[in-house]
């Protein structure tokens, strides 16, 4: 079945220039569909669209605007298992999981159409008698929303649905791997009667159509995801025509294992941390900071149970650990496996390319003992389903060996200490800290973000999203 997926630009479907194949990481034989391609002239004709339409949508009824998001929410959440067994399908994350994206996404959008609801301002007595101070939020204007592969709906719909929200126009190029899920989320908000001109998809290279997203002067803000490289690239081509910027980059996120943690609760968050949706999160747990006295029981007993995950075809019933995306990320994570032996480390258990029924992309979970985190693999972010092991002599130096990195992004401790757990949350230089929890996995209606080389900008989600996709004005009045 090789249906051909358009852009939407302008109110129309329109063709590209090029049509690209997307296929199962799962079985590379199964094309998913084909989907159009952009050059930088469609892009800038996307974004004179949105700017065209920007005066008319920030003017727009807030009810209007909740309607509509309300109605994304709730197509997204009637379509769930068609969408999520899609997004299994193109990104290859287990079908459990790809559903669950797509509550998320859901979820999200009714979550920003009771947002714009609440847009409040404040009235502030001014410090001179008889004029009146009012602080109030505007739209940002057009906003180009550039999304990676890892999470195909929730990434575009955490950026999109508070965009939409808060009075602002459009311009969406999700990852060029997977566009599937982007295109049915843009159906459903076109079917969902957005205005012409107010919501576009172009699909394309992030060289080509990205380029122009980020360099074209009618664009008010960029909120990116992606890798480290492309978020400093991109950021020094915004930053030269100050345009605002929100980026999430990536992470290699602790956890730490003290002495008196739960066994089965450290395994648990270790493993669902480190290699649940094929490790590719950017909250995955990469590194395990293990003390010295649980190290030997927490390795033998996470090494029993890894062996028993099932690695799979992400459809599959059953199946734990689906593929890996692509060739390339599977060529990435076998070489940074092969950095950490190399630099010293075990590997205790995986790291091999596994056969399956169809070809695919498979990869047994890989875990690296006896690391440091002075080793590459330790430090630089590999995005696949490897994690290793550091131990550690005691909490101040698990610790400092959390916080010994470039990113900061997720962090989380397991034990049963208040003390600990509590000096944890406040001296982690991580965005995000979970105590028992695993890195990753995260509510839809808070905060998200991180510090360091993680994240750059305003925090996205919850009610902190309107700091990136809105403007403070404040206005005196003399009556
Ligand atoms: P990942 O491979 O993890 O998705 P990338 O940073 O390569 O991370 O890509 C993230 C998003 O950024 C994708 O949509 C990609 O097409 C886009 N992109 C890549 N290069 C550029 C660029 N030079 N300018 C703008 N966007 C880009």
């Amino acid at each position: 079945m090789n249906d051909l997926h358009h852009h939407y630009i302008a109110g129309e479907w329109v063709g590209g220039v090029e049509m690209s194949k997307n296929i199962n990481p799962s079985d590379v034989s199964d094309v998913i569909g084909e989907y159009a391609h952009a050059d930088r002239a469609q892009a800038e004709t996307a974004i004179a669209a949105a700017r065209n339409a920007f005066p008319a949508w920030a003017a727009s009824s807030v009810q209007d605007r909740a309607n509509l998001l309300d109605a994304v929410g709730n197509a997204l959440l009637v379509r769930k298992d068609e969408l999520g067994r899609l997004l299994a399908r193109e990104e290859g994350k287990t079908l459990p999981e790809g559903v669950g994206e797509v509550v998320r996404a859901g979820q999200i959008f009714k979550f920003f159409g009771g947002e714009a609801l609440r847009l409040a301002g404040e009235k502030i007595p001014s410090v001179r008698p008889g004029i009146d101070v009012e602080v109030t939020r505007e739209p940002l204007g057009v906003v180009s929303i550039i999304t990676p592969w890892n999470f195909p709906i929730a990434i575009p719909a955490w950026k999109i649905a508070p965009a939409l929200c808060y009075g602002n126009c459009v311009v969406f190029k999700p990852a060029d791997l997977v566009p599937g899920s982007a295109w049915a989320l843009s159906e459903i908000i076109v079917k969902a009667g957005i205005p012409s001109g107010v919501f576009n998809l172009v699909m394309g290279r992030g060289s080509v159509v990205g380029d122009a997203l980020v360099t074209d002067r009618r664009v008010d803000g960029i909120s990116f995801t992606g890798s480290v490289a492309t978020g400093h690239a991109l950021a020094a081509k915004a930053i030269a025509r100050m345009a605002k910027l929100q980026l999430e980059m990536g992470g290699k996120n602790p956890l730490v294992i003290l002495d008196d943690a739960d066994l089965p609760t450290a395994v648990n968050c270790a493993v669902n941390g480190a290699y649940f949706s094929t490790g590719q999160r950017c909250t995955a747990s990469s590194r395990l900071i293990v003390g010295a006295g649980i190290h030997d029981r927490f390795v033998t007993a996470i090494t029993e149970r890894v062996g028993k995950l099932k690695v799979d075809d992400a459809l599959a019933a059953g199946t734990d650990i689906g593929p890996v995306v692509d060739e390339n990320q599977l060529k990435q994570d076998l070489d940074y496996i092969g950095v950490g032996q190399r630099e010293g480390a075990s590997l205790a258990w995986g790291g091999e390319v596994l056969q399956r029924e169809k070809k695919g992309h498979y990869l047994a979970p890989a875990l690296l003992t006896e690391a440091t985190n002075a080793m590459r693999s330790s430090r630089e972010e590999i995005f696949g389903p490897v994690a290793s092991v550091i131990r550690v002599k005691d909490y101040d130096e698990a610790l400092a060996v959390a916080n010994d990195t470039d990113f900061g992004l997720s962090a989380g401790i397991v034990t049963t200490s208040l003390r600990h757990a509590s000096h944890f949350k406040r001296a982690s230089q991580a965005g995000m800290v979970m105590v028992n929890l695993p890195t990753a996995g995260v509510d839809y209606h808070v905060p998200f973000g991180g510090r360091k080389g993680s994240s750059y900008g305003p925090r996205e989600q919850g009610r902190y999203a309107r700091e990136f996709f809105t403007v403070v004005k404040t206005a005196y009045t003399l009556p």
